[in-house]
């Protein structure tokens, strides 16, 4: 898990720092950290199912709560590649 000031600078370094999408506040808080499973579906002809853990921070406005989620593989990475 990275340190509070290490997903800060990351979150400045990957630009999401938009004001709060609630109430346009621009201060936020880092207030905890969340393990989601998810299930990714395979392709071809078995259609395997598979369960993933994507570990997660949890970003929220120091003014009204509301809370973004940030998968911190992605965030911790130091490129993102495009999707498509
Ligand atoms: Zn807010």
């Amino acid at each position: 898990m990275p340190s509070i000031p290490e997903i800060t600078n990351a979150l400045k370094i990957k630009g999401a720092s938009n004001r709060c999408s609630r109430c346009n506040n621009t201060s936020f808080e880092v207030v905890g950290e969340q393990t989601v499973e998810v299930i990714t579906t395979g392709s071809g002809l078995l259609q395997l199912s598979q369960k993933q853990d994507v570990h997660t921070v949890l970003v929220a406005c120091s003014h009204c709560g509301n809370i973004s989620i940030h998968a911190l593989g992605i965030l911790t990475k130091p490129t993102t590649s495009n999707w498509i």
